[in-house]
């Protein structure tokens, strides 16, 4: 007996709990009630209650992979396109991804945005070719082999044999082709790969050197040897903007070091200068200090130092006598004594001025080696110093230069270039610092600055014009069009093209090895004979005549900087000018490009600069045009801890795994609307739990509803005009909802289109099939009923158009569930809706949302005091309404609106609704529950009871019952009585009668409420 109350006592609890959760979820309150084909609640784990599915319903990664061969049997997404033959063409272009690795979150996001625009620019009557590509060449293909191969510089590449290494290359490129395929496909992305271009085609490169001529004979290209970014181990230099590559820059701990420099003819005098790279130390060519920075010679023991006034206390201490102060200017031109002593070619070894020195660190004097900093070079081209490059290419220290550490790595080298200094007494003091270094972004090797060949691009040349074009383009967000894309063309440098490597489009420039003439070639056709493979080694073995002194023409080495090629792909993809001329030139720039934001910097920027070299006149592309009009850049996606994601860390669910619990819908509306489009995003599984909860089930669960209970016979009427009050209410919705996303979509804006859609969704599962339901389960007569599935078909038709580009799987599905003949045959094949203007209706849009307002207020009332859903209460009291959008009170605005009032009783379960001017709060509701209420609650409890027990019976609701009962409590006893005919009618019975003992009940059950036990017999009639 204990026990039984216990458990009693926990189940009520329980039930307070579902019900106060219920109350806040505010609406979900009858939701148990529905059919087995919805959602129900279980309490599970820890914390008490969460929403499940019933899984044997609705499986969707099931259900998607139905429809992925539903499009594929019936080559749905050629026939997207094919049916829009005469609508205007819009242009995508596709970033070309290197296929070596495998797609994570940011390639889902990135295609997902792709996906959506081009389905609804489909869907509005364009015709939208998606050709995919793929980025073949360069240094993460090259890097990759090294790998495989064993393989640690370049000497042993050659050693190896280009031609082999480049085989191995090539073989390796397509190696997660298909795993990309499947995941674009599973995403529900629409791509076109039977066309699909790869950067390593031969028309592909042609078409790079056809651009890279006209750049040429604009004057744009250049060779320079200059100080760069130059990664030892890759033994290339990076452009600029490869710098700026996430991950490209470290905090690394180094040894700083003040140095004495002996000046010329003073014995025990010395210039102080500091370094962070003692390993530049033998590279030393001068000394550099500010001109109008004040300096002091200073006495410490037997020795004298110049350095900076300002820096005195901090590199001498305290002990230190001022002998002379002078500014800066008064050293230019004294000389001094190298550390390590090298043969110059021209005369250096003194002070010079920089507009660089500064007094914020080291000692105000600096040490220039030209050949290993960018500044440097400048001071020594300005000053004619000379210039010293004591590092091996592969960045080891020279040999016979008879400087420490020789042949070792200069960082390794340091240590030894430190000690020497330290024995020889010219090493003053040293320091600990921790600084920011820039690293390879694909081999992480420690990046020097050095100087090298390099061909380069003008980008500086045409920055102007380069800075108009960008006004040309839509930007989303839009703070990146002057802030992060602005600011980097405003410094715009020029751009290090040619990588001394192997895998790559080779540079088409041969020269004469006689008179040093240059030759760019624009086309294979002008390398005078056929070419099988235009790789190296094959492409360096052709020699070509000097037509000013019939020397031989020798292909310089380089290749091309991957991302010239993929900057390239709007003419390279069609081969343009050679084919698709009128193709292209058309189609040029295109409506629509979307990668991450990290692209500002990586191709956005690439494809910007060739398309505004390459439009600077009229080459049949235009003049001054940027490559793309509108652009879409996604943030980073981070896990949980707000770190990267990481698969060492396994700090997220990955993406299969997720697509498997709740769809591809789920995570493409999730990675949409979660957060704004731009914008970094945490992927939380409980949030990706929650979009498919709030949005993608519910919006299942609306159909579910409307297949439940339309008739097989239903026609749905052409021009569906409501007239019902609910139904007017969500069809002015769903027309304003199809104006605005329109036009948000329009403009680019995924995000704000995606949540419209989703609160539309909201409205309609948690206000309007909930208030329709009786329409439909119980309808007065056959035309309300009618009513009710035409406005509810009409409503999800057109809900699950305007959602298809962002849920392409689901809609479909609804779409098919309701589609008729002579409809298209797949949603993606429909016009986008168009709004109807004349069925919005803003005033009763207002009113509702008013309507809603007080529900909420009077169900948390009722929460409040613990009152069920299901227990009738008898009134409640308004506060007069002021008209909407007028300040003041108009008595009894609602009380007008009997149909909305009459919605809101059923909502609150009341018998009466009452204004009164003198409430103090808005809503007030009688919550005394007189014995009358008491047994109508009970009765209606007793309802839903026996509804569950009917589906334990494995009834459906088309089954005939008849209900037996049996009371030992007089209490039933009176409801019985009272109540018996009204559950009878509520749940369809054809009789309710007392328990019979002949009878063979399908199923018995004793039900235990609060006045006692009554026991139900369901028998099949
Ligand atoms: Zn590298
Ligand atoms: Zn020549």
């Amino acid at each position: 007996m204990f026990c039984q109350c216990l458990l009693l006592t926990f189940w009520r609890i329980l039930d307070r709990i579902k019900e106060a959760f219920y109350l806040f979820m505010l609406g979900h309150s009858e939701r148990s009630e529905e059919s087995k084909k919805e959602r129900f609640f279980t309490s599970s784990r820890s914390c008490g209650i969460s929403f499940r599915m019933t899984d044997e319903f609705m499986n969707f990664p099931e259900t998607e992979r139905k429809i992925l061969k539903l499009w594929d049997k019936k080559k749905i997404f050629r026939k997207s396109i094919t049916q829009r033959k005469k609508g205007r063409f819009f242009t995508f272009y596709d970033g070309p991804p290197f296929a070596t690795g495998l797609p994570h979150y940011g390639h889902i996001l990135a295609t997902t945005i792709k996906d959506t625009i081009t389905r609804f620019f489909a869907m509005r009557g364009f015709r939208v070719e998606r050709r995919v590509g793929w980025d073949c060449h360069g240094l993460p293909v090259e890097n990759l082999i090294e790998k495989e191969l064993g393989i640690k510089s370049k000497k042993e590449i050659e050693k190896y044999g280009v031609k082999k290494f480049n085989q191995a290359c090539q073989a390796s490129v397509f190696r997660c082709v298909k795993d990309w395929e499947d995941t674009l496909r599973r995403v529900g992305r629409w791509a076109d790969y039977s066309k699909t271009y790869t950067t390593m085609d031969r028309d592909y490169t042609e078409s790079v050197w056809w651009a890279f001529k006209k750049l040429f004979e604009q004057g744009l290209v250049y060779k320079a040897w200059r100080v760069t970014p130059y990664c030892p181990r890759c033994g290339t230099p990076l452009s600029n903007f490869e710098m700026n590559q996430p991950g490209a820059h470290k905090d690394v701990e180094d040894i700083s070091v003040y140095l004495k420099f002996p000046i010329k003819g003073e014995t025990n005098n010395f210039f102080l200068a500091w370094t962070t790279t003692p390993w530049t130390l033998p590279a030393n060519t001068a000394l550099a200090v500010g001109e109008n920075i004040n300096y002091v010679k200073a006495k410490v023991g037997d020795e004298k130092y110049i350095l900076a006034r300002e820096r005195l206390e901090e590199v001498l201490g305290k002990d230190y006598e001022i002998e002379t102060e002078f500014l800066g200017g008064a050293l230019i031109g004294r000389e001094y004594e190298p550390l390590f002593p090298q043969r110059l070619e021209k005369q250096g070894y003194k002070v010079v001025a920089a507009p660089f020195v500064s007094t914020q660190d080291g000692s105000g004097i600096v040490h220039l080696a030209p050949a290993f900093g960018i500044e440097d070079m400048e001071v020594a081209q300005k000053e004619n110093l000379p210039v010293l490059v004591t590092v091996e290419a592969d960045g080891k220290i020279k040999k016979g230069l008879e400087i420490p550490g020789e042949g070792k790595f200069v960082k390794e080298a340091e240590e030894e270039i430190r000690l020497d200094l330290k024995k020889r007494k010219l090493l003053f003091k040293e320091e600990k610092i921790v600084h920011s270094y820039p690293f390879c972004w694909r081999c992480d090797t420690l990046l020097l600055y050095y100087p090298v060949d390099t061909w380069y691009i003008a980008v500086s040349k045409f920055k102007d014009e380069l800075l108009k074009n960008n006004e040309q383009i839509h930007w989303v967000p839009e703070h990146l069009k002057h802030g992060r894309f602005g600011n980097w063309l405003e410094d715009a440098r020029d751009w290090a093209v040619s990588r001394n490597r192997y895998w790559g489009a080779p540079l088409p420039i041969w020269i004469c090895q006689k008179c040093g003439q240059t030759k760019v070639l624009g086309s294979f056709k002008e390398l005078g004979k056929k070419i099988i493979n235009f790789h190296r080694p094959h492409i360096d073995e052709i020699k070509l005549k000097c037509a000013s002194c019939e020397g031989e023409m020798k292909r310089v080495e380089e290749v091309f900087d991957c991302w010239f090629e993929s900057g390239a792909m709007p003419y390279a993809q069609w081969h343009y000018p050679f084919e698709n001329k009128k193709l292209v030139e058309e189609n040029f720039p295109a409506d629509f490009i979307g990668e991450g934001v990290d692209q500002t910097r990586g191709w956005f920027y690439t494809l910007h600069v060739l398309a505004g070299a390459l439009t600077l006149k009229d080459l049949g592309l235009g003049e001054n045009k940027p490559a793309f009009k509108n652009v879409v850049a996604n943030g980073l996606l981070l896990a949980e801890d707000g770190k990267k994601l990481s698969k060492k860390l396994r700090n997220y669910t990955p993406p299969e795994e997720i697509m498997e619990k709740f769809g591809a819908d789920t995570l493409r509306f999730f990675l949409l609307t979660g957060t704004p489009v731009g914008d970094d995003q945490i992927i939380s599984d409980k949030r990706i739990e929650e979009t498919y909860r709030k949005t993608i089930s519910t919006f299942w669960h609306s159909f579910v509803f409307l297949k439940t209970y339309i008739e097989k016979k239903f026609k749905p009427k052409k021009n569906f005009r409501p007239k019902n009050v609910l139904d007017c209410w969500a069809v002015s919705r769903l027309n304003d909802l199809a104006e605005k996303m329109t036009e948000k979509m329009e403009g680019y804006q995924l995000t704000d289109a995606g949540r419209l859609w989703g609160s539309f969704i909201d409205d309609l599962s948690n206000w309007y099939v909930r208030r329709s339901r009786r329409r439909l389960q119980k309808p007065k007569n056959s035309r309300e009923k009618n009513e009710a599935c035409q406005a509810l078909y009409y409503i999800l038709m057109n809900a699950a158009r305007l959602g298809a580009p962002f849920i392409p799987f689901l809609s479909e599905e609804v779409y098919q569930g309701l589609k008729k003949t002579r409809m298209p045959e797949s949603i993606h094949l429909c016009d986008y809706p168009e709004a109807q203007k004349d069925l919005i209706n803003k005033n009763l849009e207002e009113k509702m949302a008013k309507i809603r307002e007080l529900a909420s207020l009077a169900l948390a009332e009722r929460a409040a005091k613990g009152i069920k859903i299901r227990q009738p209460l008898k009134e409640l009291r308004i506060k007069n309404q002021p008209a909407l959008g007028e300040p003041k009170a108009r008595p009894g605005e609602l009380s007008k609106d009997k149909e909305l009032l009459e919605l809101l009783k059923d909502e609150i379960n009341v018998k009466e609704i009452n204004f009164d001017e003198t409430l103090k709060a808005e809503v007030w509701l009688d919550t005394k529950i007189t014995k009358e209420l008491k047994e109508e609650g009970l009765a209606r409890e007793l309802v839903r009871q026996i509804q569950e027990a009917r589906k334990e019976a494995g009834l459906s609701k088309d089954d005939e019952i008849s209900i037996a009962w049996r009371s030992a409590s007089p209490v039933w006893e009176k409801i019985m009585e009272k109540w018996g005919s009204f559950i009878k009618e509520e749940n369809l019975a054809q009789e309710i009668a007392p328990f019979s003992k002949d009878a063979d009940y399908l199923l018995e059950k004793e039900i235990g409420l609060e006045e006692g036990k009554i026991k139900i017999g369901i028998l099949k009639a």
